[in-house]
């Protein structure tokens, strides 16, 4: 196979900024479609043998996800009207290498249902928050959900809760583990209606790649089989193996340049050296994610663009969202052993919708986990009951009998469009390269933390009628966040007064420019973002693919 190379001087039909969860998607098809595409990413290109189980490396010294020691400070303000300080670990977290997010992602796949889409309508306005109807329905995303199962390889089985679909999914689920028998169990005492997980991770070999090896390192961490469905090794070869793809690795950019029209020209970067480069094309769209694409068009200003490029309406930024979250954990007499395999093999899905009898508005599902999502020291950081002792052989004993010894019933849930929940640059704070720091301003709205209490409520309950001998826990509503989905910062919409892309992901303002990434969210769903994320990008690459044919772009 010989692996395209472009010259800086050439110009390439499309050029993708970022090759995470909808990069990867969108580089293949449009170069499977016989254009040609350069990939700027500004990670290095690690192989599925490059991965490690070691936790020091990935959740603690963000090896994968940089942060303040690597030169990329965030900051952080709960209102626009604070001054936002730096954190030591970062609020908008993500991975980054070739692949993006989707590599060291736990790969929950949940698609969005119909209700999703038209929340506004359904529940009227709610106070503080942005709430808007989607230009798209579920049934014109069906066909690229069904796409993602079989291009991308998804494990599941249609059952009671799962909205319409075309197609059965390619694998059968993932073999329960102890903690789902333990919400199975329990959902079904309490009358609800547990089902398999659907997840990005091959039960059974799909598509040229390998069954997962039940190892327990998902999250956090990424595959090495190639059993896990990143970008990485679902579509990026593909993409290169059309001889027109190009993956630029440790590549990063900063601006988007526009000419006199108002077109998008290609993007500047600095390369693996450092060097500054320029690379021309005909379309540019980015995928950088929620926190990152904000970013670069309020980078990319220009007197023709005052306030960041594709944003005459306001919205590049705002209305950040990010999922909810509860978790309750429970000690059981018996072995639980529930770090082995995949994060979490069931869920229920019975509160999927709340509103009229509870007096705010979300919803969300409940899996089965092991605490901290299986490794031994994030157990030991976060998952020991209050009491536990702190130090000396009972601290040991103590840690030995949780981690073995437990499980963890988790709470995923909406997440309101607010306003004033953004993501912009910060005035003061530079990163490594001189650009302004991410700076997040966020404060949950009521109902979103009324949705977490209600939840961790119901897992407690779950907890207790599994036979746990106690039961401890929080919501995630903390004074300062830390999220891994990041959403809504270019959302969608027909109206270019207060979307950024229209329904196509084409951007209102730069004909040529196209945005398409978590950041095209228009509402959070329940929980689990990136399945949708990869539907959007199969429909967005279809179209460009189209109106590139036709001369439209
Ligand atoms: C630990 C963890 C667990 C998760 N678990 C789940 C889960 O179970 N289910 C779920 O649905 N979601 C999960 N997520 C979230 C999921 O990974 C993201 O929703 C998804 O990857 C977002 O896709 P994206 O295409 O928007 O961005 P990303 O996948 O983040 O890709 C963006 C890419 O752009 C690159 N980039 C950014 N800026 C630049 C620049 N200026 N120049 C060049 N390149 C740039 C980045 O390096 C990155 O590779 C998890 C995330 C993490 C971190």
């Amino acid at each position: 196979m010989t692996l395209a190379r472009f010259k800086t001087a050439e110009t390439v039909d499309f050029l993708i900024v970022g090759s995470g969860a909808a990069g990867g998607v969108i580089a293949r098809d449009l170069a499977t479609s016989g254009f040609t595409v350069v990939v700027l990413e500004q990670g290095p290109r690690l192989e599925s043998h490059d991965f490690r189980h070691d936790e020091l490396a990935y959740k603690n010294n963000e090896e994968l996800a940089w942060g303040r020691r690597q030169g990329h400070p965030q900051t952080f303000r709960r209102t626009p009207l604070e001054t936002a300080e730096i954190v030591d670990a970062a609020v908008l977290s993500y991975a980054h290498n070739v692949g993006g997010s989707s590599v060291h992602f736990a790969a929950n796949y949940w698609r969005f249902r119909e209700v999703d889409f038209k929340e506004r309508s359904l529940v009227g306005p709610i106070d503080g928050a942005d709430l808007a109807d989607w230009p798209i329905s579920y049934e014109e995303l069906e066909p690229y959900y069904t796409r993602v199962d079989w291009e991308v390889g998804v494990s599941g089985l249609a059952g009671p809760w799962d909205p319409p679909r075309s197609r059965g999914y390619p694998c059968p689920p993932m073999p329960i583990k102890s903690p789902g028998v333990l919400l199975e169990r329990a959902g079904r005492t309490l009358g609800y209606q547990p089902y398999p997980a659907p997840v990005a991770i091959l039960s059974r070999p799909h598509n040229g790649r390998p069954s997962c090896i039940h190892c327990g390192y998902c999250w956090g961490f990424g595959c090495e089989v190639g059993a896990k469905s990143s970008s990485l090794v679902a579509v990026i070869p593909q993409a290169e193996a059309t001889g027109r793809c190009e993956i630029r690795p440790l590549c990063t950019a900063h601006r988007v340049e526009t000419n006199a029209a108002g077109r998008a020209t290609g993007v500047v970067y600095w390369d693996a050296a450092g060097v500054e480069q320029r690379q021309p094309a005909r379309a540019v769209v980015l995928c950088a994610n929620g926190a990152e694409t904000p970013r670069l068009l309020l980078l990319s200003e220009s007197s023709r663009f005052p306030d960041g490029l594709a944003n005459s309406s306001g919205m590049v930024g705002k209305n950040l969202m990010f999922n909810g979250w509860s978790w309750t954990v429970g000690p059981f007499e018996h072995p639980v052993n529930a770090f082995r395999s995949i994060p979490s093999t069931r869920v229920i899905h019975d509160f999927y919708t709340l509103h009229a009898d509870h007096g705010f508005y979300g919803g969300g599902g409940i899996d089965s986990r092991c605490p901290a999502d299986g490794t031994p020291i994030a157990s030991a950081d976060w998952c020991a009951p209050p009491d536990a002792p702190q130090w000396g052989a009972e601290y040991k004993r103590s840690l030995r009998q949780i981690f073995t010894h437990t499980a963890a019933f988790v709470g995923h849930t909406t997440s309101l469009p607010v306003p004033t929940n953004s993501v912009s640059l910060d005035p003061v704070v530079r990163d490594r390269w001189g650009r302004p720091a991410l700076r997040t301003t966020h404060a949950d709205h009521p109902d979103d933390v009324a949705t977490m209490s209600f939840f961790e409520q119901r897992a407690t309950e779950l907890m207790e009628a599994a036979g746990a001998t106690r039961t401890w826990g929080d919501t995630g509503a903390t004074a300062t966040p830390q999220s891994q989905h990041l959403l809504g910062t270019c959302r969608m919409g027909d109206d270019p007064g207060s979307s950024v892309v229209d329904r196509y992901h084409r951007s209102h303002d730069v004909p040529n420019l196209f945005i398409c990434d978590g950041s095209s969210l228009v509402t959070s769903g329940r929980g689990q973002p990136t399945m949708t994320i990869q539907a959007l990008a199969f429909r967005a690459a279809e179209y460009m693919a189209r109106a590139a044919r036709k001369g439209g772009i």
